[in-house]
């Protein structure tokens, strides 16, 4: 290990346990739920394998008035739910992790529609969840009593299943505890409001309760919010923030702190850098003597040291890092920092949970394919024999079928019709804030080029000749796809009169074309690509606007938690923005448009330059040509369906996978079913 490292490896007593190491996998929702324990397993061993010391059970409801359902989280409601914890906690075990579970009560957040108990807040008010029209009970003290018991039992569960370490959990704008702590949401006039000490009350008696509960066995941790980026903004870091620190400052074992709200807190490299929690955290530790831990996206290790040498935390928190690499500790225990699979900051796992699925990543195609796939994030077993594969474009596709190929031991050769390899990721890359999104194509160019069984070349275009010529045992077309310019979207399936003969797309602005000074994009994309090039082309000069058919612009970014800091960028760089705008023709240099909802008309929108941004069309045309020769191949990536990076590298991934026969063909990966009672 390189010594500079070494703090991060220095064990940590907490309370009465000792973590191996500094490095802590938060508690984060990967999508399984109560619902799919294997598959959550799955996901907390692997991790622990890979060198974490510390490893979040996600968020756990302690009773049916903190029911989440339809979001992915975890229970803890009575003692039918201890056994499966056990396991997780065993599993963990096995590879010297300790195990924490985030014991929650979500208040005002809840969804007691989900059951029929109303939901629960220190007033009266709206749940926090305004499209939805319920509101909260104000807690009586009966209420308050009884969620305490619920607390307690939680802890004594937790200690049942095994866990060393248990969490009050008053963060995210998502606990009741800090719903008591808020001035915004508490307006009780009894002894659990009003004053700081009154609204503090609960949290003090719950930690309280934790600890008596506790009993020296296992450690008890707090996760609090210092400060509230978003939402009410009532608790600042040099406010009621660091007074609530300050007054409980040695009652826990562990204090483990972030901003709030979630979309704060978990920011994204567009628009928030490495480590970019620490103006709001490093108070912590000069009022505590416990233990500190917290999270700001690390993902380098000289930044992890860094903030443990400098004082600022004794535990580098991390879901994303983890999620990206679940060996990124053992990596750097073993001088391998140059192969971590670096986070690109994308939050694509954030926006699937968002969806409803398991957590999907950019950068780590095994995330959540652990158990029910039999995917680990290192190893890809040897193929019986070696056999030559020859993959068709260097994008990111491409690249992660050839190093899954390579290594289970085929000869691979990857042939790139452009200057250099990476695909649409090396182009995506060189717009404004994106530039993180390179690393998708840095970590498998640097293990190819390790590897002695592949062979890259660029500037090697190929056609169904070359590629019938190269007589490969498996042919792999990972040939992408180009944005269309007819304005056929996702909203608006067929041609757009005027727009064929006139747009530019965003292939040609990444491949050189200098639009004019006034640019009017037309997003029926709604991801990322038509905001991020308004960006870039207002802060280049240009006059821009920006057209969608949808009620809100980047509907995509609304998953990624990315949405308002993007409508905020955007209107600081001065770009007019006209949502609910369905556009009907480009004609005499204007965009003629008509409102989305009634179809009344609205009035023409003027530019130099016509930007659509509407869909992506696979390119299949050297696989037509080679099914016209009858050569056996596979579409990959953007070119089988055009989606997100992660999609693309996701099917490298899996086809790479099939051709090694790890996936049943055909066949479907394992199921977690429900149980049926007599
Ligand atoms: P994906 O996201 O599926 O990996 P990309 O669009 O990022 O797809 O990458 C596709 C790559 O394939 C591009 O870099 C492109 O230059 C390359 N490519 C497309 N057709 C050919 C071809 N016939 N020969 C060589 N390279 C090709
Ligand atoms: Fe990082 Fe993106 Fe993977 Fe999330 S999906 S862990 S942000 S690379």
């Amino acid at each position: 290990m390189d010594p500079r490292f070494a703090p991060l490896f220095e064990p940590l007593k907490i309370g009465p346990v000792i973590a191996p190491n500094r490095f802590c996998m938060m508690p984060y929702a990967n999508g399984h739920s109560h619902l799919m324990p294997n598959g959550a397993i799955g996901v907390r061993e692997t991790r622990a394998e890979g060198g974490w010391g510390i490893i979040g059970m996600q968020l756990s409801e302690i009773d049916p008035t903190s029911d989440l359902s339809g979001l992915p989280y975890e229970r803890l409601w009575d003692d039918g739910d201890v056994a499966v914890h056990a396991r997780s906690v065993e599993r963990i075990h096995r590879h010297g992790a300790l195990a924490s579970v985030e014991l929650a009560h979500t208040g005002m957040r809840s969804r007691g529609i989900a059951n029929g108990y109303p939901v629960m807040g220190p007033s009266s008010g709206p749940t926090l969840k305004p499209e939805f029209p319920y509101m909260a009970k104000a807690m009586d003290l009966a209420d308050i009593r009884a969620l305490r018991q619920s607390h307690r039992a939680a802890i004594r569960r937790a200690k049942q299943a095994g866990y060393d370490i248990a969490y009050v959990y008053a963060a995210h704008d998502a606990s009741i505890l800090w719903h008591f702590l808020s001035p915004a949401y508490n307006r009780r006039s009894d002894a659990y409001g009003g004053s700081f000490e009154n609204r503090l009350r609960l949290l003090r008696e719950v930690l309280e309760d934790a600890q008596d509960e506790a009993a020296g066995e296992i450690a008890v941790a707090i996760r609090f919010a210092v400060h509230e980026a978003s939402g009410p903004k009532r608790i600042r870091f040099d406010g009621e923030g660091r007074d609530v620190v300050e007054a409980l400052a040695d009652l826990p074992d562990l204090w483990d702190v972030n901003i709030s709200g979630w979309s704060r807190d978990s920011g994204t490299s567009r628009y928030d850098p490495e480590g970019f929690q620490e103006e709001f955290t490093r108070f912590v530790k000069q009022v505590t003597d416990k233990p500190v831990l917290g999270v700001g996206r690390f993902t380098s290790p000289d930044t992890m040291v860094s903030q443990i040498k400098r004082g600022v935390l004794d535990l580098i928190g991390s879901a994303r890092a983890s999620i990206a690499d679940p060996f990124l500790p053992q990596k750097i225990r073993e001088g391998q920092v140059d192969d971590i699979r670096e986070c690109i900051g994308c939050n694509v796992c954030v926006s699937v949970e968002n969806a409803g699925v398991v957590v999907r990543c950019t950068q780590n195609p095994t995330m959540s394919e652990e158990w029910r796939r039999g995917w680990h994030p290192e190893r890809v077993p040897m193929a019986e024999t070696a056999q030559s594969v020859l993959i068709v474009g260097g994008g990111p596709a491409g690249l992660e079928a050839a190093l899954t190929l390579a290594r289970a031991g085929h000869q691979v050769t990857v042939a790139e019709g452009a200057t250099e390899m990476g695909g649409r990721v090396a182009r995506e890359s060189r717009i404004g804030n994106l530039s993180a999104w390179g690393r998708v194509t840095d970590y498998r160019l640097y293990q190819l080029q390790q590897m002695k069984n592949v062979d890259l070349f660029t500037e090697s275009p190929m056609d169904a000749e070359t590629v019938a010529e190269f007589a490969a045992d498996h042919v792999l077309l990972a040939t992408g796809s180009g944005w269309l310019r007819d304005g056929v979207g996702r909203s608006r399936l067929d041609p757009i009169p005027g727009f064929a003969g006139a747009a530019l797309t965003p292939d040609d602005i990444l491949n050189g074309a200098r639009p004019g000074d006034s640019v009017v994009i037309y997003d029926d994309d709604h991801s990322y690509m038509a905001n991020a090039l308004a960006a870039d082309l207002a802060a280049r000069g240009h006059m821009v606007q920006i057209v969608t058919p949808m009620p809100v612009l980047g509907g995509w970014l609304g998953n990624t938690l990315e949405q308002p800091r993007m409508i905020a960028e955007l209107l600081a760089a001065g770009v007019a923005m006209h949502p609910n705008t369905t556009a009907t023709a480009w004609h005499q240099g204007a965009l003629q448009v008509v409102r989305s909802d009634t179809g009344a008309a609205l009035p023409a929108i003027p530019g130099k330059t016509l930007l659509a941004v509407t869909l992506r069309h696979p390119d299949t045309a050297l696989s037509e040509a080679l099914t016209a020769r009858g050569v056996v191949h596979r579409l990959i990536g953007d070119a089988e369906a055009p989606g997100p990076i992660q999609a693309a590298v996701f099917s490298g991934h899996r086809h790479a996978r099939e051709i090694l026969g790890h996936e049943p063909a055909g066949g479907l990966f394992r199921r977690e079913r429900p149980v049926l009672f007599d």
